[in-house]
């Protein structure tokens, strides 16, 4: 059984589905050509996923609210991402499990409008991410004239409102911010903002809410996940128990990279179970079954 049974008295395991349990990697962060940023197509992806023996790839391509962004602005076809998504799932019915997510952006000046996107659309996995702040881009301009303290306190204030909403099922790259403003303030040290993220990740745990391991982070000079080892733990001691994760790959020969090391990180801090998602529920795969299956295969 897939099913935690540890976790009954709290409030996520509510959500749980059992299920059978394959002892293949996932990946749960993938952007195909519906994001402006994406290189290879859904087939690719599923090409390479089978070829990888993973069992289940979900993808995730953008949707943004930021009219400052120009393309990147409402770029994904809903309708057409469907329709992509059904026939990869046909085709791959039996091999290869394929998820439709999205990755949505989050400022709380524009909530409502995540809440009315949603709204009538079926996803399997909603990831939430925060890519702007105060319509400032985290990638370069959040840091002109502002301190650390403010630049990073305004981050996390709205990683914060992400959370709050309960609007996502898991927060993408919780740290992502420390990609970029540790070249601008040096590197990033989670302690400074222990407080701040301690109570994201409460309201995360509250909600239900599931952490990301995105690994984008171990391919670049970061060399780390996002977030790093020191959030997963403490969301860990905090009680929390859903995680997921992800390559973040834009183009197809990142996917799957960086996964093993997130399932021996997550070992490491004590979790037993990843977890993958259907219609927006999750059932927990056990990362002991994973690491078994990815071994037999060496
Ligand atoms: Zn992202
Ligand atoms: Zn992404």
């Amino acid at each position: 059984m897939a099913v935690n049974t540890n976790a009954k008295s709290n409030k996520q395991a509510g959500r749980y589905e059992g299920g059978r349990q394959p002892a293949a990697l996932v990946d749960y962060h993938v952007h195909s050509q519906f994001s402006p940023d994406g290189r290879s197509t859904i087939d690719e992806y599923c090409e390479r996923a089978v070829a990888l023996g993973l069992s289940e790839i979900c993808f995730t391509d953008h949707f943004d609210f930021e009219p400052r962004g120009g393309h990147w602005y409402g770029f994904l076809d809903y309708e057409r991402y469907t329709e992509a998504i059904s026939r990869a799932e046909a085709r791959w019915r039996g091999t290869l499990a394929v998820r439709k997510g999205v990755e949505l952006d989050f400022q709380s000046h524009y909530g409502n409008q995540v809440r009315d996107f949603l709204a009538g659309k079926e996803f399997d996995f909603v990831l939430g991410s925060i890519h702007w702040v105060d319509s400032l881009s985290v990638d370069s301009e959040l840091y002109d004239g502002r301190s650390m303290e403010e630049a990073y306190g305004r981050y996390f204030e709205e990683a914060y409102g992400a959370a709050k909403t309960g609007l996502y099922d898991v927060i993408a790259h919780l740290d992502y911010i420390k990609r970029y403003a540790s070249q601008v303030y040096g590197e990033f040290d989670f302690s400074q903002f222990h407080d701040q993220i301690e109570a994201i990740l409460k309201v995360m745990v509250e909600n239900g809410t599931g952490l990301e391991i995105n690994t984008s982070g171990l391919r670049g000079e970061l060399g780390e996940t996002l977030p790093g080892p020191g959030i997963v733990r403490l969301y860990r001691e905090l009680g929390g128990e859903l995680v997921t994760v992800g390559s973040d790959a834009h183009c197809a020969e990142h996917l799957g990279s960086g996964i093993t090391e997130a399932l021996a990180l997550l070992r490491a801090v004590g979790f037993d179970y990843v977890a993958v998602f259907h219609e927006r529920k999750p059932r927990l795969l056990k990362i002991e079954a994973l690491q078994r299956g990815i071994c037999a295969r060496m």
